[in-house]
């Protein structure tokens, strides 16, 4: 472990002085904004986090409203963010906030983690930026910099090196200055401990095990490496009058809330025609048959590829839609469908239906 750890602290604090990106929820440390830019970068890159972050709070200044937010609008405004969860908790903990404590996030470890989607991490982060307290805040920044700072010779997630690094944040606290000082370790890790290390200019270098060791690259030692896994996904556009068919998705699965063109997965030995012939009839009850393929999209979430088969649908028998796999649906222009929350994939296509200007009367 770090052998002048009060030299270590002054240094790392001066540096953070000198050298703080002038994020905007730093200006004040507003809770609510703490919050918002938690969520927010937990899965975003810093640079389209600010962005988001500023568009997000522009549109929803407060917990009121956002607690008064409908969900179709929260879900907008999340759209490209990934992981809808958050949007749909975002809104459900800024009510609790609004009924429970007055608008106001709660300086209490234990009424914040009652929040939906706030665990211990978002909690401490809250807890240290927003109100100064001394708790460490420990993200994929932090974990880097503890393990080649101490030489960590084992995976940072596994449950022992955990153990160590939640021990060294504790240990290296500097209790009157927790704000100050979770976030320059967050910030070394986020401009000089990088993954590729800048050690040459690294104002801890003299205190890193890993660089006098000469084994920095080696450091933090990989855990095992998500399996990708590819998907086959059909998805149907059945058009009438120049509005298309729209599906909200069931609240309980992955982009509960959003709105999408329906689909789903073929099933062994379909060809993707049958497949998304099947779809239509098992969520809408529609008989309809694939007039045209109208896009092959590719994207990624997570640890899946996805390839999406568009294909444009003609009805086969009238009919009008039952749903199974939904809570609504509609009849909606381009424009009106542009205005709601589509997973990433159905969005691509619904930018090229709009810039090709198809199904538009
Ligand atoms: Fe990271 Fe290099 Fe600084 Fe060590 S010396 S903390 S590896 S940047």
């Amino acid at each position: 472990m770090i052998e002048d750890r009060a030299a270590f602290q002054a240094e790392l604090l001066d540096w953070f002085a000198a050298s703080r990106r002038p994020l905007p929820w730093r200006k004040n440390y507003e809770p609510y904004h703490v919050w918002i830019a938690e969520v927010i970068l937990q899965q975003t890159q810093m640079e389209r986090g600010v962005e988001r972050f500023q568009r997000f709070i522009a549109q929803f200044p407060d917990v009121r409203a956002l607690a008064e937010a409908s969900e179709d609008e929260v879900l907008k405004a999340w759209e490209g963010l990934g992981y809808y969860r958050r949007a749909h908790n975002l809104r459900r903990a800024a009510r609790a906030l609004l009924e429970e404590h007055g608008g106001r996030l709660p300086d209490d470890p234990d009424a914040l983690k009652a929040l939906p989607g706030v665990g211990p991490y978002t909690a401490a982060a809250i807890l240290c930026q927003a109100f100064n307290r001394p708790r460490p805040v420990i993200d994929a920044n932090v974990e880097r910099v503890l393990a080649r700072l101490t030489d960590l010779d084992q995976p940072v997630k596994t449950p022992a090196a955990r153990r160590s690094i939640e021990g060294w944040a504790e240990e290296l606290m500097v209790p009157d200055q927790a704000r100050d000082w979770s976030q320059a370790l967050m910030e070394l890790g986020a401009l000089v401990c990088r993954k590729r290390p800048d050690c040459a200019v690294c104002p801890v270098a003299r205190h890193c095990e890993s660089l006098r060791l000469g084994i920095v690259q080696e450091r933090p030692v990989p855990g095992d490496r998500p399996v990708i896994q590819h998907v086959e996904v059909v998805s149907g556009v059945l058009a009438s009058e120049g509005r298309v068919l729209i599906q909200k998705r069931l609240p309980d699965d992955v982009w509960g809330g959003l709105w999408e063109f329906p689909g789903g997965c073929p099933e062994n030995g379909e060809s993707l025609e049958q497949a998304i012939a099947r779809e239509f009839m098992e969520e809408l009850e529609l008989a309809v048959t694939a007039t045209a393929k109208l896009a092959e999209i590719r994207h990624g979430y997570t640890r899946f590829r996805v390839t999406l088969h568009c294909f444009a649908l003609a009805l086969t028998a009238p009919a009008r839609p039952v749903l199974h796999a939904a809570t609504e649906w509609r009849w909606a222009s381009l424009d009106e469908a542009a205005r709601l929350a589509f997973p990433a994939g159905h969005k691509k296509l619904l930018d090229q239906l709009q810039r090709e200007g198809l199904f538009e009367r």
